[in-house]
């Protein structure tokens, strides 16, 4: 296997671009897409051996794939994890990752604001089966305190949380996590892994949805989940396998083939969202701009405690509410609207008529989801050309917005 000839200190691009690679007997540069489903033996002793673990080798492709493993195997090597596990999509991570952590009688603490089909999964699908839920305010730590209780099992959070960008300090939430013996669960979708490590941070388990930044170009969907071995191999490996939510091959490559760019992308998009968050911050349409990266981050401390940039995305609040909010939105022409986020195309998405729609106004009022606020995915268009468009497209906005005042 070429990636054990790797140095084992190279630097993350260098891992990116060639960790996880299993060659075939042809010697291929680019790596391989098996696209099947099943596998065939030498022998019915070789097949019997084969599914009684005595010998190495795959079975099924809903149990693993060559391709999909070396995106885990290259997934592990990004964040630093002992073990990867790739599905069909973010959500497919989220819930089998909440699944392996409890059972009938446990108890969970989530962030109230997430994104929306996470919310789902600890606020309506584990109670289902018997896990009851305790939603918290993520940046209060008392409030994580408080609500653990001796049969927690997991707590569950996303920061950057989605859409505000509120931040939840992850080695102090990991901290009340162990004291009751359960695990931290971080998706860290909206921060990537070149922006925060949760695993360095004290959390347990990572979750993805590499449908954003790690595929990166629209394409695919698909989920990763990072964690011990031991966690991996005894709690996780069986729903997986059982239940089915593997990633195809052929995503698995399109994803594996996008992590030899992802550091390039995720610097670029970081920097093009800070030029971008600085150049609109004034401008008098614009009532607030919420962006990790700067210093009037109502959680800049903690941005600056664990994490190592901005990221990709920045909140901001348009004066005026819902009206001119949507005649910016329609005044764009390089940015598009759409709900998705990562992407190399800039997106821009009005959070309460959309994603977080289903909510009660109070419900958003409660995670600051106003009318009047964006959530702008930066994506790899020339820096001036995101600004530009961004300050005409505010210029009109205002100006739509006098007239239907006056
Ligand atoms: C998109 C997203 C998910 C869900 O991922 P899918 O690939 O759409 O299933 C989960 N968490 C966060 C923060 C996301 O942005």
């Amino acid at each position: 296997m070429s990636s054990s000839s790797l140095p084992s200190d190279v630097g993350p691009s260098t891992r990116l671009v060639h960790g996880g690679v299993e060659r075939s007997q042809f010697g291929e540069t680019c790596e391989a897409l098996y696209l099947t489903q099943g596998f065939v033996y030498e022998s019915a002793e070789a097949a019997e051996a084969r599914f009684a673990g005595e010998e190495d080798g795959y079975v099924y492709s809903r149990y693993g794939n060559p391709t999909v493993t070396m995106f885990q195997d290259r997934m592990a090597l990004l964040e630093g994890a002992e073990a990867a596990r790739a599905t069909a999509s973010g959500m497919a991570a989220v819930t089998a990752a909440m699944v392996a952590c409890t059972k009938a009688g446990d108890h969970v603490v989530a962030s109230k604001a997430l994104f929306g089909g996470c919310r789902y999964v600890v606020e309506e699908f584990l109670p289902r089966f018997g896990v009851e839920a305790t939603l918290v305010d993520g940046p209060d730590v008392e409030a994580w305190k408080q609500a653990v209780r001796p049969n927690t099992t997991a707590l569950f959070t996303e920061t950057p949380a989605n859409p505000t960008l509120a931040l939840v300090d992850i080695p102090a939430v990991a901290e009340i996590a162990h004291s009751v013996g359960a695990r931290l669960v971080v998706d860290n979708v909206f921060a990537t892994a070149m922006h925060q490590a949760p695993l360095k941070l004290g959390a347990d388990v990572v979750v993805y949805s590499a449908t954003k930044h790690v595929d990166g170009q629209g394409r695919c969907l698909g989920g990763v989940i990072l964690s011990d071995e031991e966690w991996v191999t005894e709690k996780l490996d069986v729903i997986l396998r059982q239940t089915g939510p593997a990633m195809s091959p052929f995503n698995a490559w399109i994803m594996l083939k996008s992590l030899e760019t992802y550091p390039l992308r995720i610097r670029q998009q970081t920097a093009s969202a800070t030029a971008v968050a600085d150049a609109i911050a004034d401008h008098p349409r614009v009532a607030r701009v919420i962006y990790p990266g700067r210093a009037d981050h109502p959680q800049a401390d903690i941005a600056r405690k664990q994490m190592t940039g901005g990221g990709t995305l920045i909140a901001l609040e348009i004066a005026g509410g819902r009206d001119p909010a949507f005649a910016f939105s329609n005044a764009l022409n390089v940015v598009k609207i759409s709900n998705n986020l990562g992407d190399a195309k800039s997106l821009i998405t009005h959070p309460a008529s959309t994603t977080h729609q289903r909510l009660t106004d109070e419900q958003r009022e409660e995670l600051g989801i106003g009318p009047g606020l964006l959530r702008l995915s930066i994506g790899l268009e020339d820096e001036a050309d995101l600004i530009a468009d961004m300050t005409q497209a505010l210029d009109r906005a205002g100006k739509k917005a006098s007239v239907s005042l006056g």
